[in-house]
């Protein structure tokens, strides 16, 4: 009997004493973490403020002295921006735009976040640069109509529902969008609740609307939606991640105060100085940051532990016990 509690005693302390460590250690672990985290938000504060004023592309300055940043939500289409920057270089030029490249490079592993990426790039270009353009990087204009100039008045949405050859209602400011430095910090630019493809250019518009800024799209242009862009995007090759998990389709569909440019936070860990055709560019890859308590659906599925394990149960041979 006394044998027997005895056992029942140290099996006891043993659990307790598991528990404890297991509880130190995680502390420890998670100390380290935010340590790591402050660590690596210093190195990129100080990253982004050793960013000189960047050689221009082109020598000709508007004559208005404006600069444009054509801000590029990246990741894996690097055939498309091997079309994309030629292409647009010689387009600019033929306008006389002073302009250089921002090609933000989401590399972390969650899923694809184009409105966190378009405030990074923001952050990085405002000290050099006047206005920016949101440029899809598989969207070419052919219409040298098509005016890229300061949009002094209000954002000037390009890719116009009239235009775009796949997109044609009214709210429509996806594609490519202008806007001055002033206009997209009035605005606190984009929701970084999107993450998966669509919805953060609607939450958007939301923004510009209830800014009062008018958008202004282009007029008397002489080609339509099948000429004026040419959208060269393979839709077999490259997959539209359009999974909503959690409540990701309720929260999304909601106007949201709380995001924006100014809680945006990210890594920036190489800047690739990089040159197509012999024109300039720089590639900046940066790990975004989720809140996965907050946001559960930045994981991508098959890295969520529930789903993984799902995955590797069914990976498994019938045939194997
Ligand atoms: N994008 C990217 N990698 C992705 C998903 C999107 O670089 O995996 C960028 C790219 O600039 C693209 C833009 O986000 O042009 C819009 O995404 P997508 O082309 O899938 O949307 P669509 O306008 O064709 O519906
Ligand atoms: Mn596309």
């Amino acid at each position: 009997m006394i044998k027997l509690s005895l056992k029942n005693v140290s099996i006891s302390i043993l659990i307790l004493f598991t528990i404890f460590t297991i509880i130190i250690f995680s502390n420890l672990f998670i100390l380290n973490r935010e340590s790591q985290c402050l660590q690596s938000y210093v190195e990129h504060q100080t990253l982004i403020n050793s960013i000189r004023k960047p050689t221009r592309t082109i020598t000709n300055v508007n004559h208005d002295g404006n600069h444009l940043a054509i801000l590029i939500p990246f990741r894996e289409r690097f055939n498309q921006l091997l079309q994309f920057i030629p292409h647009i270089n010689s387009f600019l030029n033929r306008q006389n735009i002073s302009h250089e490249f921002f090609v933000i490079n989401q590399i972390d592993n969650y899923r694809f976040n184009r409105g966190a990426l378009i405030n990074i790039g923001f952050q990085l270009a405002q000290n050099s640069c006047t206005y920016i353009v949101m440029h899809d990087v598989d969207l070419l204009p052919l219409n040298d109509q098509l005016s890229y100039g300061f949009p002094a008045r209000g954002p000037f949405h390009v890719s116009s529902p009239d235009l775009h050859p796949k997109y044609h209602y009214e709210t429509y400011v996806g594609g490519i969008l202008l806007m001055t430095n002033e206009h997209f910090k009035l605005v606190n630019g984009f929701s970084t609740n999107y993450f998966g493809w669509g919805l953060e250019d609607d939450e958007f518009y939301a923004r510009l609307k209830e800014a009062n800024l008018q958008i202004y799209r282009p007029e008397n242009i002489k080609t339509n939606q099948s000429n004026t862009f040419i959208h060269i995007h393979d839709q077999n090759i490259y997959k539209r991640d359009t999974a909503k998990l959690f409540n990701q389709k309720e929260i999304t569909r909601r106007r949201d105060r709380q995001t924006g440019l100014n809680t945006t936070k990210f890594n920036l860990l190489t800047i690739y100085n990089m040159t197509i055709e012999n024109i300039e560019f720089r590639i900046f890859n940066v790990a975004i940051y989720c809140n996965v308590d907050r946001t559960p659906w930045c994981l991508k599925p098959s890295s969520s532990s529930s789903s993984s394990i799902k995955f590797k149960k069914q990976q498994q041979p019938k045939n194997r016990r």
